[in-house]
């Protein structure tokens, strides 16, 4: 209670304040350019985002009053929100912690909230809002609405460059998301599909084609990665996942498209070195690479000339 008297002796300090300042401000304007006064009669921009910040304080301090945010308050604590918009639609906060609060309560409501923020120019370059969009479908719907939640995660990945740290999150939720639709329409399991949406994405960034989204968005290493986890994981499940004979061969397929260059056990899927001829881990046979053509040993990486021969490598 002390700390809200605090709070409102604050703000209203604030207001005082800042509209002595803003009268100050003008008088001295006025003395410099006489004319400004008609050019611009009522600053109602620079007022309006004032009023937003206050209204902020204001908001922020009505949600610390209440336990939580629920059905029976709900109604008013959106109808705050959107006051807030209405004097400044570009306050980034409104819709990054402001949207949180009724996120559980009224995922419908928040949804539509940030989707318009995702419409608004001002803020074409915030990825965050996309991308909680996404994640209120997918984390709070019930159920979760993966399928209308895919073009916000694409717009979240594009929106952020597909190069920072936010990217590789912001892209395991898009994949998640269209294998859950994948798996769902296909009766398959998730990580079945979430194998066969890597790879499919991977063959159209591959083939340089135009993928669901444009390939240059997509890290090909980042892809790999991903990719060598989900088929390690098929090839050697855990106790509680048995994988079907279509996901078994899916994972052999693309072992063999895409990691033909890494060297893979094709049972185990470990690595193994230049002219070993089985696996270390599980003991298969393994196609050998990397013996020299003259004299049937392993040399060093990069040699020049055959050591054995002293024929020139090709
Ligand atoms: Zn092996
Ligand atoms: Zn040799």
């Amino acid at each position: 209670m002390k700390s809200n008297v605090i709070h409102i002796l604050i703000i209203i300090v604030a207001v005082v304040a800042g509209g002595l300042l803003g009268k100050n401000l003008q008088t001295k304007q006025m003395e410099l350019s006489p004319t400004r006064e008609t050019l611009s009669k009522l600053p109602l921009g620079g007022f309006h985002k004032f009023l937003a910040d206050v209204e902020w304080m204001l908001f922020v301090n009505y949600l610390g009053s209440l336990n939580t945010v629920n059905d029976d308050n709900v109604k008013q604590v959106t109808g705050r929100l959107k006051k807030l918009m209405s004097y400044d639609p570009n306050l980034p906060k409104i819709y990054q912690e402001g949207a949180a609060m009724i996120s559980i309560a009224d995922p419908q409501e928040t949804v539509k909230i940030l989707d318009a923020a995702c419409q608004n120019p001002t803020l074409k370059n915030n990825s965050q809002i996309p991308f909680y969009a996404g994640f209120v479908m997918v984390q709070h719907m019930t159920p979760p609405n993966y399928k209308d939640a895919i073009p916000y995660f694409k717009m979240a990945i594009e929106r952020s460059g597909g190069k920072d740290q936010g990217n590789a999150y912001y892209t395991s939720y898009y994949y998640r998301a269209k294998a859950k639709e994948l798996a769902k329409d296909k009766n398959i399991d998730d990580r079945h599909a979430l194998l066969q949406v890597l790879y499919d994405e991977w063959d159209a960034a591959a083939l340089n084609s135009r993928g669901d989204v444009p390939s240059s968005e997509f890290n090909s290493q980042d892809m790999k990665e991903r990719m060598l986890q989900v088929v390690r994981s098929i090839k050697n499940p855990s106790e509680d996942y048995k994988p079907t004979e279509a996901a078994v061969k899916l994972a052999d397929e693309v072992t063999k498209k895409v990691f033909s260059d890494a060297h893979l056990c094709h049972n185990c899927t470990a690595a193994y070195g230049p002219g070993d001829k089985y696996c270390s881990v599980c003991g298969t046979e393994i196609q050998v690479y990397g013996l020299c053509p003259f004299c049937g040993g392993v040399h060093e990486s990069g040699v020049k000339y055959c050591p054995k021969t002293g024929k020139k490598m090709p």
